[in-house]
């Protein structure tokens, strides 16, 4: 493989060496393309750089068949084949999205971009980032960021529009007593966070999957005696997920996992389960006006969840019983 990667460099220097140059990278990336045209069948690799954006593609024969050179903002400066979007070769090219040879944008599956610096529709969340003009790309700095689909936390497969509804009311009852900052921290990530409904009790954020799952019908009551809203409950789940968001920033893997461990925390279970407790979900319980000044939510990691009035409440729902409806019995006739 390296004899192969070695040639292709070679070859494809000569070819840029006069005043510019590139700098290849050592990996070739994992994403290539097979597309058959008639009876004719080829293989394509494509090598990306940091960003995923295409440097190099070549051909099953390790031949080079394009090289790009661009622009910060992933506009074309050079390419060593200008006709290869006549060809059957895939024109991925900047951070990996497909070009459209006729409008000179790329797709980036919610919306296009233009390479000269800008998408050509808002921003989805142009809301949030009221400082940033809704049609930057990357908040401006497209060395560092891509940005695969305009949104950071999405929705999983199949989730109904209620509980879109309920997860919406969620953010904004968070939002509106100043505890909303965990929920734009992930929008902001780099990694993209999954929300799932669940209707069980397993409300919880999975870090393998970069998932959380939320219950929000269920409310959480403790031993303290205190009811903690579903919206609560979304908060303390997504405190685990900016815990793995800085962790995995920081390259803390190490210490994220010995947090994890069970009995690491003589109370909480886990290190990890403690700041979240302890930080995050009594500093929303507070704000949200479910526990006063002084008082906790918890002094372990238990409770009983408990169905409460809506998403953001923190009142039980009252249990009404199913009406009997009694009618004599039916004489015949
Ligand atoms: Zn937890």
């Amino acid at each position: 493989m390296f004899l192969v990667k070695k040639r292709m460099y070679n070859e494809l220097f000569e070819d840029y060496s006069g005043d510019c140059r590139i700098d290849f990278p050592p990996q070739i990336h994992d994403f290539c393309q097979l597309q058959g045209s008639g009876n004719k069948e080829e293989i394509f690799f494509y090598h990306g750089d940091h960003l995923s954006s295409t440097q190099m593609v070549t051909d099953d024969n390790s031949d080079y068949v394009q090289a790009i050179m661009y622009a910060p903002f992933g506009q074309i400066i050079s390419e060593y084949n200008a006709l290869w979007h006549q060809d059957i070769i895939p024109n991925f090219t900047f951070n990996a999205k497909p070009l459209d040879e006729e409008s000179g944008l790329m797709y980036y599956s919610a919306r296009y971009y233009d390479p000269k610096g800008t998408f050509n529709s808002r921003d989805l969340l142009f809301e949030k980032y009221f400082w940033l003009s809704p049609y930057a790309y990357c908040a401006n700095n497209p060395v560092i960021y891509i940005d695969p689909d305009g949104k950071k936390i999405v929705f999983a497969e199949g989730t109904s529009q209620e509980f879109k509804d309920a997860f919406k009311a969620a953010i904004q009852h968070l939002n509106k007593n100043k505890v909303g900052g965990i929920a734009s921290h992930l929008e902001k990530s780099r990694t993209t966070y999954y929300v799932a409904e669940t209707h069980g009790e397993d409300t919880r954020f999975s870090p393998s999957e970069r998932t959380v799952y939320w219950n929000p019908s269920l409310g959480l009551e403790t031993d303290e005696g205190v009811v903690l809203s579903p919206t609560t409950g979304l908060n303390h789940e997504f405190g685990h997920a900016l815990i793995y968001d800085v962790s995995k920033e920081a390259g803390k893997g190490k210490e994220y996992n010995a947090d994890r461990v069970k009995g690491s925390d003589p109370d909480y279970g886990t290190k990890n389960e403690r700041t979240v407790i302890t930080r995050i979900e009594q500093r929303t319980a507070k704000a949200l006006g479910e526990i006063g000044e002084g008082q906790v939510t918890r002094r372990n990691h238990g409770g009983t969840f408990v169905p409460t009035e809506s998403p953001t409440s923190n009142q039980k729902k009252a249990i009404t019983l199913p009406e009997f409806i009694i009618t004599a019995p039916k004489v015949d006739e």
